[in-house]
Parts: C-alpha cells; structure tokens; sequence
C-alpha cells in the first residue's frame, strides 16, 4: 500500500507474451518528462492485502537486478530531454538491496537519467530495512525523502495485515534517517483493517504523528483480486470493516492532522504547513500523477506516461533481466481524446485544490461522453459533494469523503 499505487496504476496487466518494447511504445512522441519511477520488486515477505508486483526473491537476483536496471537506464536517457525534478523509487522494498547495490541503483538514475540540483528524492522503505548503514547510503546518494509503510502500530493490526514488522521499528527508522540527515519523512497508514475500532485507529494516528513525520497518507484498506487477504475474506475468515466505521475513520484523521498542522492536499495524503512555504511538503512526485504531466519508467511492472501514451513494462523478473534496451512492454495505451479527459478528471479532481473551470467546461463539451459527465458532476454539485468556487471545481469537505465514488461516476 503506497501513495495510491499511482505509480503502478496505468493499465492493467495481461502478462501475455509481448514483442513491443519501451523504446517502441514512445517512438514519434513529444514528451517532456519532469520525473522517473523505479521499481525494485523484493520483498522479505508478501503482504496478505497487496497487489504490487513484489515477491521473495530465494534466487538473490539483486546483483542481476542492478546491472540490467543500469542498462535499461541508458536506454531510456535519450529521452530525458531536462534535468528530472523527481525520482522516486518505490516497489516492493527498494531498502532490501543491498547498501552498495542500493547506492549502485540512485547513482545509476542520477548519472544516467540527470537530475536538477533540487531534485525530490523518494525512496520507499520498510522500516525493518533501515539501519545505519541503510539510513547513510540513502543520504549519502541524496535521496532527500523516504516514505516508511508504517500501516498500523498496533500488533494485532499488523499481523490481520501480514506485515511482520515491530510497530518500535518505525520510530527506530525515522531516528535514523533523521540522524543521517533525510529531511523529509513520510508515513504511510492503513485504516479500516479488520477487528480495527475508530480508537485503534487514533491511536495510530497519534502514534504516527508523536513522530514528527512531515507527511502522511492514509489509505483505507482495499481488497484487491488476487491477494490472500481477499481469498480470506472470500471463505468467511474475517468480517470486512463497516463502512460507517471506516467513514468515521477518516472523520477522524481528518481532524487530527488538521489539529496536528497538516494540509489535506489529496484524499490519501496529508502534507505538514510550513511557514514560508506552505507547500514544501507535499510530495512533488505524485503530483505528477494528478497533474497529468510525464515520467518514465524503470524496472519490471513500472508504469510511464508521456503524452496520450501510457506503458507497463513486463511485470516478470526473468523476461526483464533476459531483455536488452528498454524494457519489454506488456500494455501500451494510446489515449483516445476521450480517454485522456476521463483520466484527467479521476486524477485531477483528487486534489483538494481541483480543477480550473475552463478546462472542465472544455472537457464537458466533449461529446455524448462530456454531456454525461456534466449530469454527474451537476448532480455532485447539488447534493453538496462539488463547488465552483474561485474559477476551479473541486470537491467539499464533504465530498472529499466519499470522492472515490464520485470519480468513478466521472469515468
Ligand atoms: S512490503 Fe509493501 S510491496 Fe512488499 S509485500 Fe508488503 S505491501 Fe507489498
């Protein structure tokens, strides 16, 4: 569970047999690409409620990995065409290499791919994963943000969930990054986990927030197809949260990080304010996911995006290493019109600041689809979900709880 599995969210997968490429699925494309996404896919262990592409690697692929995620690099930095602005590398448990294999990984994405000076550096971690050594090859190769799968804090919680950290692990990895000197840490959150009360839930609210983190995303649990976790609740293991429940939940984070001096600025994710620079600490990756701008990808079952284009590199470890060049592709997209403003809309309304209203209005006119969209969005507008207000349409306070819903009406 990670900042909405943007990053892997392009396209599903088919798995079939594929002759395309990366390298073909953007040839003729004009694209501006501001950021990288990396996917690393080793796990200690597989957690019951995900669906990522990650798994126990008993071959120790790691060096393998490495050498074919440097290749895949060079081939891809012909269409770097500026310094990138964000990298982030996620998986998976990218802190599961190796310190010098990891430290040979981010020197191959800056040296290959080019990064600005300023660069937003994520890299994701399990907080098991970082010791000392972990915590100064991060900073050491400047990454400048990790974001910790922290999900629960509570034992009982965590093992519903198959996460086989200690809860004590999260504070003893945000000590040491913060001691090798990462500035910004993030924690990820799960809520409505089964046999969860809203108190467990505040209580691992507060927990998080006795940390100092600088951002924090909240995701209720989903049940995706294919998981354990799934098959369980499938055979009548476990009763699912309620939803009145999992709404007070999210009530209830939205109150405490409020109080706490965060910005709700999506509907998972909750950035610290600063003075000065109010902004400062939402993460600049993700944004752009929401904001529809392009990013490439590296590694097996990444996702890019540039222009209408969309591709899913092979989700098998053993293709991508046996390939040369970019990777194998095993979905390419190319974005109808209508396609691209269904998508603009599902990721741009996430926002808590919306959209303008010009470009609405542009995508409302859009044909039989655009109409029905405008009914949708008339109709969130009159039930109090949605306003107009300062040129943008955005969701209320209210219609932030239940926005999921609302954009799937949208799309
Ligand atoms: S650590 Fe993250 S990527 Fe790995 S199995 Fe668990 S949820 Fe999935």
């Amino acid at each position: 569970m990670k900042d909405v599995a943007l990053h892997q969210a392009v396209g599903a997968t088919r798995g079939g047999a594929s002759t395309e490429c990366a390298a073909d699925a953007l040839a003729g494309i004009e694209a501006r690409f501001e950021g990288a996404y990396v996917h690393v896919p080793f796990c200690f262990h597989k957690c019951h409620y995900c669906d990522f592409y990650s798994f126990v690697d008993s071959e120790d692929r790691q060096e393998a990995f490495v050498e074919r995620l440097e290749r895949e690099l060079s081939a891809l930095a012909p269409w770097v065409r500026a310094p990138l602005s964000t990298v982030f590398v996620g998986g998976g448990t990218p802190t599961l290499l190796r310190p010098p294999l990891l430290a040979r990984t981010l020197r191959a994405v800056r040296e290959r791919l080019g990064t600005d000076l300023r660069a937003e550096w994520t890299v994701e971690a399990n907080p098991e994963t970082v010791n000392e050594e972990v915590a100064a090859t991060l900073a050491a190769s400047g990454v400048t943000r990790v974001s910790l799968g922290a999900q629960s804090f509570d034992p009982r919680h965590l093992k519903t969930l198959e996460r086989w950290h200690d809860p004590a692990s999260v504070g003893r990895a945000v000590a040491l990054l913060r001691a090798a000197g990462i500035g910004r840490i993030s924690l990820d959150l799960i809520f409505g986990i089964p046999g969860q009360s809203v108190e467990d839930w505040e209580r691992d609210l507060d927990a998080a927030l006795a940390l100092g983190p600088d951002h924090l995303s909240c995701y209720g649990l989903t049940y995706e197809p294919n998981t354990a976790m799934t098959a369980r609740l499938r055979r009548g293991d476990f009763e699912p949260c309620e939803d009145a429940s999992e709404a007070r939940m999210l009530e209830t984070a939205c109150a405490r990080l409020a109080a706490a001096g965060f910005r709700r600025y999506e509907v998972s994710n909750w950035a610290r304010v600063r003075d000065g620079a109010p902004r400062a600490e939402e993460c600049a990756h993700n944004m752009l996911y929401w904001l529809d701008h392009d990013w490439l990808a590296a590694g097996p079952s990444a996702s890019g995006h540039a222009g209408n284009v969309r591709w899913k590199n092979v989700p098998r470890l053993g293709d991508w290493l046996a390939s040369a060049g970019t990777s194998p592709v095993v979905d390419v997209e190319r974005a109808t019109p209508d396609m691209q403003a269904g998508e603009r809309l599902m990721m741009g309304l996430r926002l808590v600041d919306g959209l303008p209203e010009a470009e609405i209005d542009a995508i409302l006119s859009l044909g039989e689809r655009g109409a029905v969209r405008a009914r949708a969005i008339a109709r969130a507008v009159g039930a109090g979900l949605m306003e107009r207000t300062d040129g943008r349409l955005r969701f209320t306070e209210r219609g932030m709880m239940t926005a999921n819903a609302t954009l799937a009406d949208l799309v």
